[in-house]
């Protein structure tokens, strides 16, 4: 099963300053039935009770590198916050993805409130020192927020994430040339429908690789992901389904033709979900298989029973 990192409070587990938790139900409930979480709370970690005085980032301007700092006693526990996510390397490249605790000095991923010393004044502009490290340590791991993902297009882009990462994590090592053909080949739609001149780029320089070296894999998978993390529009996703249409010009007749291309059609006006087509198009490719299609993650990202594109 899928491995994902998330800070212990969204799971329900009573570790924040206050004794409370923030239980995520979209993640205990709906996206753990089919990943296995591994909980993180990196203010536990490093020592600190439940309850606790409040820690806030601190910063004089430089928001690039705020502080973590526990205002009743004045402790610094930067380093401690970071050094918590150095400590368990091993353990964290195993994940695929990670929900973090939105605005916390230490999981927020964004917008989180850094203070100027001794003072009230802030500006939501830091990211927890925690995610930050996790971030720097792991730049092609997909991170999401719990708030962020009751947004239908921001839950489907980072699951859709989760699982490309999880692919890339499952390729023989060390990693063959033809593998990773084999691999940028099942991506095309998905990357496709997300950014067409990555795909394009991404596969001239490919090309021109003798062979996989450690450079080009992590430069690879940083811009594959990197190029995912933007939501896919409702124009690429088009232009993605008329060319798989293509695929079918000698076996659809005109009628069933005429149908898919109206349905296509109806979704980009926002008339029908993208599932819509998507469902009349694995019809067809269950009567008429075809080898190239059949590899597309595009067709099946995630498990069905997440409706992630129920809202797309
Ligand atoms: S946000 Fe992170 S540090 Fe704070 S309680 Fe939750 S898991 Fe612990």
């Amino acid at each position: 099963m899928i491995k994902v990192g998330i800070s212990s409070c969204l799971l329900g587990q009573k570790v924040r300053f206050d004794g409370g938790h923030k239980r995520s139900s979209f993640c205990d409930d709906e996206l753990g039935r089919h990943v296995h979480f591994v909980p993180y709370c990196p203010e536990v970690g490093i020592g600190l009770s439940v309850p606790r005085p409040t820690i806030r980032l601190e910063g004089e301007g430089d928001t690039d590198s705020p502080r973590a700092v526990i205002p009743k006693t004045g402790q610094d526990i930067t380093v401690e916050l970071a050094d918590f996510a150095d400590q368990r390397q091993t353990q964290l490249a195993e994940l695929s993805g990670y929900v973090l605790c939105a605005k916390s000095p230490s999981c927020g991923m964004e917008r989180v409130r850094v203070y100027q010393p001794d003072s009230n004044m802030n500006s939501k502009e830091g990211m927890g020192i925690f995610a930050a490290r996790l971030r720097q340590l792991m730049p092609a791991l997909p991170l999401e927020e719990d708030g962020r993902l009751n947004d239908p297009l921001l839950r489907e882009n980072f699951i859709l994430r989760l699982y490309v990462y999880n692919a890339w994590q499952r390729l023989p090592q060390p990693l063959q040339s033809a593998d990773l053909h084999q691999f940028h080949a099942s991506q095309k739609f998905t990357l496709l429908a997300h950014n067409q001149p990555v795909y394009r780029r991404l596969g001239r320089e490919l090309a021109q690789q003798k062979r996989i070296t450690a450079e080009f894999k992590t430069y690879y998978i940083e811009t594959l992901m990197d190029a995912l993390s933007q939501p896919a529009s409702k124009k690429n996703h088009t232009n993605v389904l008329q060319h798989i249409q293509g695929f079918f010009k000698d076996q659809l007749d005109s009628d069933e033709k005429e149908e898919l291309a109206s349905l296509i059609l109806e979704y980009r006006e926002g008339q029908q979900p993208l599932m819509v087509p998507l469902t009349l198009i694995k019809h067809y490719l269950k009567k008429h298989p075809d080898d190239y299609l059949l590899q597309q993650s595009y067709l099946s990202p995630y498990p069905n029973d997440l409706k992630l594109r129920y809202g797309l």
